[in-house]
């Protein structure tokens, strides 16, 4: 007869990354508990004040964040400014990506990178799809968040310019990027992607290094 033994939970070297990301993330990211802005109302820019020098310095910053956050990470889709303590509306959008070299896009420039200003969403798709979502203010939580398959939304460029967004594009990377705007906007809301949830029993912690190589939309 054997003895009992512990049963080991798995993936232990990987966790330790994913721990030692989250503390790297963590001296500029604000989390969850931490800052009350993150679960409140961003306030709009007004638009005489876009092209302002300290908006600019602003945009500059999260950009920067976002950068580095790729660098340190190999990932991070987008950065709403009240994540790094700024309560004002604007995101920036990481828009180099396909989903096949998501890992190896760390090298960012600005010019991957999109803002958008004061954004209004004009219409939502009826169809829903689940995705597992991570959030850099809740990290290594994962969410599988249903959302809209798309929306529409009126937002300001960098230089002050008005702009519509209606790309329905049916790929990963386009259902992934209407995804990402979402998620960007409820943090101007003051709304984190744990807040919405349905079902808590759904949450996971990141743990199983292949869990986004088999992460899928589906429908809802
Ligand atoms: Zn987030």
């Amino acid at each position: 007869m054997s003895i009992w033994k512990p049963i080991k939970p798995p993936y232990i070297e990987y966790k330790k990354k994913v721990f030692e990301k989250a503390i790297k993330v963590g001296s500029f990211i604000h989390q969850i508990g931490e800052l009350d802005d993150l679960r409140r109302p961003s306030k709009q820019i007004p638009i005489n004040k876009i092209t302002s020098k300290d908006t600019k310095a602003k945009i500059k910053y999260v950009k920067n964040c976002l950068i580095k956050y790729r660098k340190l990470t190999g990932y991070g889709r987008g950065i709403t400014a009240v994540q790094l303590g700024i309560p004002d509306r604007f995101s920036v959008i990481y828009i180099g990506q396909t989903i096949k070299n998501v890992k190896n896009k760390k090298d960012v420039t600005f010019k991957d990178l999109m803002v958008t200003i004061n954004p209004k969403i004009t219409r939502r798709s009826k169809k829903l799809l689940r995705y597992p979502e991570m959030c850099m203010s809740a990290t290594p939580i994962i969410v599988p968040t249903i959302r809209p398959a798309w929306i529409e939304f009126d937002y300001y460029n960098e230089k002050g310019n008005l702009q519509h967004w209606d790309t329905k594009d049916d790929t990963d990377v386009g259902k992934m990027m209407n995804r990402v705007f979402q998620h960007e906007f409820d943090h101007m809301e003051g709304i984190v992607n744990i807040d919405v949830i349905k079902n808590p029993r759904e949450i996971i912690l990141e743990s199983d290094p292949d869990f986004y190589k088999n992460a899928k939309f589906t429908k809802v």
